[in-house]
């Protein structure tokens, strides 16, 4: 079951038209947010950020904050509260009268689904994962969570030809983000992870490490980073709601130390933050 315009439906019923505007234009914009043993995880900071990507789009917000809560917890108690779950929202501008990049005001399409999260135990990430260093070529409006996502598409093909988890970006050998993650490097036992910008997608992970940090009481900035700090760095650590706090082994042909003591602490920090 599904959630489709107001109403709970089966997947295989769930149909949107062939003008929509997400499907024509990917014009809308979404979330992804993960449920641990059946509690919404810092619910509050996604739909502030989903708000306020719909403010940038200038897409009306169709649900409140209590009607969102209601939604997800009836696609919720379909699953067991011993898996962890996902919720994926998306809401496009909606359906127009024909092909055409101008709008009048549309009654947004609203989706919201749940699946299953397999997220990697601890044990798994402390291997750490290999990524490859890749110029930014996406728009200068990453901070908006758009649904037109084929740079990060291509991307991932990139990441799977390589076989590696992800790509980390630059422009002007400025670090950015991953390709669907937020980048953080230990140098000197101080993290570092890029500031706030059109330029990145705040990551809801991405506070909660900083926030963790702030807890465990080590030293974190949020200052640009060259790609020569990146290479210099002790390590590199990337952070998304699927992947949580995901340490690099290498980048290209570059090693970093992985399962660090500091790595570990703000690990075992952020899981606590997690069941609260
Ligand atoms: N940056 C990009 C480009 C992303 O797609 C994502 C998540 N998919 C993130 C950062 C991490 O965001 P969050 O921690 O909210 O999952």
């Amino acid at each position: 079951m599904v959630f489709l315009n107001g109403e709970f439906v089966e997947q295989k019923h769930a149909k949107i038209s062939t003008l929509d505007r997400g499907f024509l234009f990917g014009d809308g914009v979404y979330e992804v947010i993960p449920v641990y043993h059946g509690t919404i995880f810092a619910l509050e900071n996604h739909l502030q950020r989903l708000a306020d990507n719909l403010g940038h789009t200038h897409i009306p917000n169709p649900y409140t904050h209590t009607e969102y809560t209601a939604i997800f917890n009836t696609l919720l108690e379909q699953h067991s509260a011993n898996e962890h779950q996902v919720i994926y929202l998306q809401i496009t501008r909606g359906v127009g009268e024909k092909r055409q990049h101008s709008f009048q005001n549309l009654t947004p399409t609203v989706y919201i689904r749940t699946d299953t999260l397999h997220i990697k135990n601890e044990d798994t990430l402390k291997q750490g994962y290999q990524a490859t260093l890749q110029k930014d070529i996406r728009w200068h409006h990453c901070n908006i969570k758009s649904t037109s996502l084929l740079a990060s598409v291509l991307y991932t093909r990139t990441a799977q030809e390589m076989g590696v988890e992800e790509v980390i970006l630059h422009r002007n050998n400025i670090i950015t983000e991953g390709g669907s993650s937020n980048v953080f490097i230990v140098s000197n036992g101080v993290v570092t992870t890029p500031p706030k910008s059109n330029d990145i997608l705040a990551g809801i992970t991405r506070d909660m490490v900083l926030k963790s940090c702030e807890i465990a009481g080590i030293v974190h900035k949020e200052e640009n980073i060259t790609t020569q700090e990146l290479w210099n760095a002790d390590e590199v650590w990337i952070s998304s709601s699927t992947r949580e706090i995901m340490p690099l082994a290498c980048i290209d042909t570059t090693s970093f130390d992985v399962a660090t003591p500091l790595w570990q602490q703000v690990y075992n920090t952020f899981q606590t933050l997690k069941n609260v």
